[in-house]
């Protein structure tokens, strides 16, 4: 049954998807969709943590997903800091969406979900799965790749692969195939 407010009217279902978003990746945007498919709108909250080294600044962040998202009114870009649960809480949403790639995210997922349920019990975590094609993806493999010259073409929104273009440069050629040896003049 949808939840409805004092007026009758239907209420919009919220879920935040927190993370660091550095920079955001197909990966993302597949939890995202698969988020779209269950709530009316996700937000896209990225932990502002001044302890991590990030290669994009958080406004660069906010501003990559903003362009990913153009036109899409159900999913919103916010920054928090501080407990997540506080900030859920807040900003009105019942659910929290982390996805799982495998079974190596899944220890530190399942501890976070079970802290965050003791410190509001009145949050859920709920956990999706991404296309089996996205669960090696990450945002620091899409940094390693594009930083040594490898194609990062269909792992990241365009306008990513453009801005790691500005912030490194043009990505470094991959090396040349090893040439045959000449062979020594007999003569
Ligand atoms: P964090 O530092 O919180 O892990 P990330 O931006 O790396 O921030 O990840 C945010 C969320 O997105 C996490 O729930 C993570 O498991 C999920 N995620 C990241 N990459 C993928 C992917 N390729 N497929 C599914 N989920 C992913």
């Amino acid at each position: 049954m949808p939840h409805r407010n004092r007026e009758g009217h239907r209420k919009r279902s919220l879920a935040v998807f927190p993370g660091s978003f550095d920079p955001i990746t197909n990966g993302h945007l597949d939890i995202i969709s698969r988020g779209l498919s269950v709530f009316d709108q996700v937000t896209i909250a990225i932990l502002v943590n001044p302890e991590k080294h990030p290669l994009f600044t958080v406004e660069e962040r906010v501003a990559l997903i903003r362009e990913s998202y153009r036109g899409n009114d159900r999913v919103k870009v916010d920054t928090f800091s501080g407990l997540l649960v506080d900030y859920a809480e807040r900003v009105g949403a019942a659910v929290i969406v982390r996805g799982l790639r495998a079974i190596s995210d899944f220890e530190y997922e399942f501890q976070m979900a079970l802290m965050n349920r003791r410190l509001n019990p009145r949050i859920e975590t709920v956990f999706m799965m991404p296309a089996e094609s996205y669960s090696y993806l990450s945002s620091r493999l899409v940094k390693e790749v594009f930083q040594l010259g490898g194609p990062v073409r269909d792992l990241v929104p365009p306008v990513v692969e453009r801005r790691l273009r500005d912030k490194y440069g043009a990505a470094p050629p991959s090396p040349p195939p090893p040439r045959r040896r000449a062979r020594a003049r007999r003569t």
